[in-house]
């Protein structure tokens, strides 16, 4: 009866932990999977009442803050100052810049009303910041010395977005890092530009994600801007995911919103733009390229808890385990690693279970034999095996997260590296399960072509280079010509 009873209770206490969940196939059901993951390691809610508008989970908040601190030490470093504008934009200023309005008009949310009276000017939720920021750039720009103004933020926007919605991948309030940034020059801009991109290679080695960086085709830019480049990771077959962006504007914006200097000549110029976006799309991307079958993966730098300790209980020995795990908790804090003790009343396995669907790097497990030895046995998440010792127990986490990370670099620059093939003729696209390496003459309507073939997008040129090398590129897989031709990436964007 007694034993019944503690079966019963145990039941009662447990329900969270025990939950078994049945994740879909990640290779043949991708997007099943994604959604399971997500949700099954309870990064965010997405039962609120408006479609496309989720919840920060704690545990997803957790991710996303540590997403954010990559993000503000890396563009930091570059000399970018914080900001934070204001969410709603005149629908005057929204309006200067023409593509820019004709790119956005369909996605913008309006506010028409004070109480109960109709604005005179309505207003727009920023869909991205430009037109908030920019008529104030013009009232701060007045001398060359003001240049260059490299400023960033890190707020809400807002879309509205028609297509299928999608945590943290397609969204209706978007969690948005955007620098924006005035130079002198055309040359400076671009130099900023550069710098763009090294900042997002420092990040992207952080979050361990391997990517592409490819200047956008015309037709596929930002709105307004003279050149785009995105940055995608494969994510599977011939998908991929876009997970960041930098753009020249050159004076495009500068022109409608009379963002002007004066030279060192006396003469009155117009300032040359760029911006740099990126988002908890970031996160989505984490998921997907590092998630396997047992839920998400997180690497140490975004994981919410990077170490999680769990005692094993044993009937005599069970209060001096429970110390000897207190005692190591304690010196991780104080070593400055995010860890979390979970002393649940649970069987061990089904708290394993837990956390490696929630994607903690590393896992100590202390139980009689580790406490009296002083050692704690390590599991790291991709299954690795080792010892932590209680009196060296930060330098030891430290020297396991590391190795924990480059084996995680290294199966996912495996993947990377397998996801991309060459592409000979158009006929090859159709039903493609790779991210496609083609020769283009930089022709629109080949472009086209190429989009139609594999139902997909021309991503672009590559700015540095290939995934791998490849040799010199041939004729034009659409057109066959063989004049100024190059390599471009061709995928299915999700
Ligand atoms: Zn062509």
């Amino acid at each position: 009866m007694a034993a019944l009873r503690s079966a019963l209770l145990y039941l009662r206490r447990t329900p969270s932990v025990a939950q078994m969940v049945d994740l879909p196939d990640r290779q043949s059901a991708f997007i099943d999977w994604y959604l399971a993951v997500v949700e099954a390691a309870e990064l965010t809610d997405k039962r609120y009442g408006v479609k496309g508008l989720n919840v920060w989970t704690p545990y997803g908040f957790l991710a996303r803050r540590n997403l954010d601190a990559v993000m503000v030490r890396e563009i930091e470093a570059t000399g970018s100052k914080p900001v934070e504008f204001p969410t709603l934009i005149p629908a005057n200023e929204f309006a200067k810049e023409k593509e820019h309005i004709k790119g956005f008009d369909a996605e913008v949310y309006w506010v028409t009303k004070g109480g109960v009276s109709d604005l005179d000017v309505p207003l727009v939720l920023r869909p991205t910041s430009e037109t908030a920021i920019y008529p104030v750039f013009a009232i701060w720009v007045r001398s060359h010395k003001d240049l260059p103004l490299n400023v960033y933020q890190i707020v809400n926007v807002f879309r509205y977005e028609t297509k299928t919605t999608r945590p943290f991948l397609r969204i209706r309030e978007i969690h948005f890092f955007e620098e924006h940034t005035c130079q002198a020059t055309e040359d400076d801009a671009t130099a900023r530009v550069r710098s763009n991109l090294e900042a997002f290679r420092r990040m992207a080695e952080a979050f361990v994600l391997p990517y592409v960086a490819t200047r956008r085709p015309d037709w596929d830019k930002f709105p307004g801007a003279f050149y785009s480049i995105a940055f995608d990771t494969p994510i599977g077959g011939a998908r991929t995911l876009q997970i960041g962006s930098v753009h020249h504007y050159r004076e495009n914006f500068a022109g409608p919103y009379g963002i002007q200097y004066e030279a060192p000549d006396g003469s009155q110029r117009l300032v040359h733009q760029t911006t740099f976006g990126l988002s908890e799309r970031l996160l989505g991307a984490i998921i997907a390229v590092h998630g396997d079958s047992k839920g998400v993966v997180f690497p140490s730098s975004i994981a919410p808890y990077e170490v999680v300790i769990v005692p094993i209980p044993h009937a005599e020995a069970g209060p001096a385990i429970l110390r000897a795990a207190e005692e190591v908790d304690e010196a991780l804090r104080r070593a400055g690693r995010r860890v979390h003790l979970d002393a649940r009343e649970d069987r061990p396995g089904a708290k394993y279970y837990y956390w490696e669907l929630r994607g903690v790097p590393l896992r100590l497990e202390i139980g009689r034999r580790e406490s009296e030895s002083r050692t704690a046995t390590a599991v790291d998440r991709l299954g690795h095996r080792g010892r932590v010792s209680f009196d060296t127990a930060g330098a030891d986490v430290t020297e396991r997260l590391r190795e924990f990370d480059r084996a995680l670099a290294e199966r996912a620059m495996a993947g990377f590296r397998d996801a991309f093939s060459v592409a000979q003729a158009l006929s090859e696209l159709a039903g493609s399960d790779h991210v496609r390496i083609l020769s283009w003459c930089g022709r629109e309507e080949c472009g086209h072509q190429v989009e139609n073939a594999i139902a997909g997008a021309l991503l672009g040129v590559p700015e540095d280079g290939l995934p791998w090398e490849a040799g010199a590129p041939g004729p034009c897989v659409a057109c066959g010509e063989t004049q100024g031709v190059r390599w471009a990436l061709a995928g299915r964007p999700i």
